[in-house]
């Protein structure tokens, strides 16, 4: 774990940050709640409480390239456990969106698997298991990693072989739209 060293001050990140995410990270008091229940803290370069006083003090590169926003598993313990009603989960959702939208990618294997997730929504209209892991395995090279649990995973019907869903268009064309208006936004931002 990595200790915290304010050197820069973007304030203007922080107010971006309110803008485009609707929350308030000013209400943190550092109480250490969100850490505590975090089950990731072990992993994270940086825990959940520092990441929110990295935002407060305007620590845009720090955070954008730190570790824990890619690591975090939204599992929203420390929104649960926040005394002053702040969705920290949702911040650290907001945080990756934006690290991404710089293209700086800190765990660039979790980027390809939520890339991998992504295209399967798109193509499909909801998860096919089997396509995610080929497409992950193909962008991250670790094409035998974890083969050993395949044969139980069919065994136990927790993965099929081929999709079996309809609509796959419709979510398709929800993509194509959204796509367009974000560059639209960046057009009319830019
Ligand atoms: S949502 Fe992320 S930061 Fe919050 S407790 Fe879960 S893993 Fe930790
Ligand atoms: S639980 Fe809430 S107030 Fe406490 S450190 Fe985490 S974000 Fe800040």
């Amino acid at each position: 774990m990595k200790t915290l060293n304010l050197t820069e001050n973007d304030g203007a990140f922080l107010e971006e940050f309110k803008k485009l995410s609707g929350d308030n990270p000013s209400l943190c008091y550092q109480c250490g709640n969100c850490t505590a229940g975090c089950p990731y803290s072990n992993y994270f370069d940086y825990p959940v409480s520092m990441i929110m006083r990295l935002l407060q003090t305007g620590q845009k590169e720090t955070i954008l390239n730190s570790r824990a926003i890619w690591l975090c598993a939204t599992c929203e313990t420390c929104t649960t456990r926040c005394p002053c009603n702040i969705d920290v989960a949702h911040i650290m959702d907001m945080l990756r969106i934006m690290a991404r939208k710089e293209n700086k990618t800190a765990e660039k294997d979790v980027k390809r698997f939520y890339d991998s997730f992504l295209s399967s929504m798109k193509m499909f209209g909801r998860i096919y298991e089997i396509g995610i892991v080929l497409m992950y395995k193909l962008k991250s090279r670790h094409l035998f990693g974890d083969m050993d649990v395949a044969p139980q995973m069919f065994l136990r019907r927790k993965i099929g072989l081929f999709p079996t869903i309809k609509g796959g268009r419709k979510v398709a064309a929800i993509y194509k739209k959204y796509q367009k208006q974000e560059k639209q936004k960046a057009k009319n931002n830019g």
